[in-house]
């Protein structure tokens, strides 16, 4: 018989009660020389294994615990004690991984709170845990919502360079990539780095973004979303940022920033909608993990809803759309900004927003995921639609409680004329984004997209606090452990 999870045999046992199954799985608890709760990872819950030990070599139950791995055919019946519903009476128990009793001591597999942290330091072994479990699933759901959303709306997955011979995407500090020797770099006669002798003949980079190359793609197929690997070298220690993360790129030719903003709010409530139907046992149990945390912050931080509920409320509300003007004088006129609180006093319509204004207009103000548009052209990149009040860009950023900035796109300037005065204006060489010009020259139109960073969407649905917990294997300043 095909290998059955425990997550299958949990949904079907009724199908197969009083028959012999084959289960795999790590023991998470054995109580009593009696019970062993077994989980092979498919999910939360755990299988419960009754093990009569008079019928077992003595040697072999000695050996089970936590963090052990277990083959085990046994039978299956409905559970005679509360909390589950289905048991398996064990027959045959084969050990397959044994575990380093004294090693096991120093790791978080051992079956006590450990800090997230801790957790963080042996980023190999926490997927073991029901609260990494929980979030890696809810990860993998959301990644495979995104596709199936974009796959429903007539969108093509376009795979865009990770090596970018683009210096001039503008969206963050790049990685460059080389294989000179280090100790030994060609340099010309004025003395520069001459990459005219490196592998790719010419200085390239790790990618910031997908979007350049995306347009190109949008420009022949309409419809198209990136998904994939992006890397800046942010030198901020935040709880939002990663050197390396996740982003999901559409572009749209025909969309204008509306219908650029109409395709954001759809689509954060298409994953969103689709995890709390698909994933309703992690839920509970990070909705669980939430309401804890919430406890330990002072009374004026904690969340008023649950993570549920707060999921449920951004399905079920239309997001606020406000023009960075109205913000402005929003965010001014607001008694934290006349009192002082604000770290960056808000002063004059032009400056950037800081994540702590963003926080402000979605959880005091509106309490509401808020769409900001139309922002001063100044502080947005080249490429974004210039209004006809000549000061405005048609750029848009969703912004969600407890995170801020989730999405960043923008209506594409697509005249001709009109970018290539822009890339002059903010000194971005048009000789080596020709290509990117070129689609302006043939056949031109209106087009829009948007960036989603997927661990800050990860973020918000699992209620974690920290990006480098929703991503297995984070890439931070000063660590790349693993
Ligand atoms: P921020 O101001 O938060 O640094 P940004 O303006 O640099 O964001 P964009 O260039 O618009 O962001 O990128 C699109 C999206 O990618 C952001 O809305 C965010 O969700 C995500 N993102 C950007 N930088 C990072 C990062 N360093 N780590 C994780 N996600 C990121
Ligand atoms: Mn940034």
């Amino acid at each position: 018989m095909k290998k059955q999870t425990v997550k299958e045999i949990l949904q079907n046992y009724k199908k197969i009660l009083h028959h012999d199954i084959t289960i795999y799985g790590w023991v998470k608890a054995f109580r009593s020389n009696r019970f062993i709760a077994l989980n092979d990872g498919s999910t939360i819950n755990n299988l419960q294994i009754v093990v009569d030990f008079e019928n077992f070599d003595k040697k072999i139950i000695d050996k089970i615990n936590t963090a052990s791995s277990l083959k085990v055919i046994g039978e299956v019946i409905e559970s005679q004690g509360a909390g589950q519903s289905v048991e398996i009476i064990a027959k045959k128990i084969t050990i397959l991984g044994d575990h380093f009793a004294e090693e096991l001591q120093n790791t978080i597999l051992q079956p006590k709170k450990h800090s997230l942290e801790k957790l963080r330091e042996q980023a190999h072994l926490r997927f073991r845990t029901n609260l990494f479990g929980a979030v890696f699933r809810v990860r993998h759901a959301v990644s495979f919502a995104i596709h199936q959303f974009f796959n429903q709306n007539h969108f093509f997955y376009i795979h865009t360079p990770i090596i970018t011979g683009a210096d001039a995407e503008g969206a963050g500090e790049m990685f460059g990539v080389t294989n000179f020797n280090l100790n030994q770099i060609p340099k010309t006669e004025n003395g520069d780095i001459d990459f005219s002798q490196d592998f790719f003949g010419r200085k390239t980079n790790l990618t910031v973004s997908g979007q350049l190359e995306g347009e190109t793609a949008a420009m022949g197929l309409g419809r198209i979303y990136t998904f994939g690997p992006t890397f800046r070298a942010e030198n901020s220690n935040t709880a939002r940022h990663l050197a390396e993360f996740w982003m999901i790129e559409p572009e749209v030719a025909f969309n204008n920033l509306e219908d650029n903003i109409d395709l954001a709010e759809d689509f954060l409530k298409y994953i969103i909608g689709y995890v709390l139907e698909h994933c309703k046992d992690d839920l509970e149990f990070l909705d669980k993990r939430f309401t804890e945390e919430q406890k330990s912050k002072p009374e004026k931080e904690r969340a008023k809803e649950s993570l549920i509920e707060k999921l449920q409320n951004v399905v079920a509300k239309r997001f606020i759309r406000v023009s960075y003007t109205e913000a402005i004088e929003i965010l001014s006129n607001s008694k934290e900004n006349k009192k002082g609180k604000f770290q960056y006093p808000v002063e004059k319509w032009g400056t950037d927003l800081q994540s702590e204004h963003e926080r402000y207009l979605v959880e005091k103000h509106f309490e509401s995921p808020v769409v900001l548009f139309d922002y001063p052209k100044d502080i947005k990149a080249f490429y974004m639609k210039l209004n006809e009040d000549g000061k405005t860009v048609a750029a848009m950023d969703v912004l969600f409680p407890g995170i801020g900035e989730i999405i960043g796109g923008s209506e594409r300037e697509a005249r001709f004329d009109v970018l290539k005065q822009r890339m002059s204006e903010m000194n971005v060489d048009e000789h080596e984004l020709w290509w990117y010009l070129d689609t302006r020259k043939f056949g031109s139109v209106p087009h829009a997209g948007f960036g989603l960073g997927l661990e800050r969407l990860v973020i918000f649905i699992t209620g974690m606090s920290n990006i480098r917990d929703v991503i297995p294997f984070p890439r931070t300043p000063k660590n790349a452990e693993f």
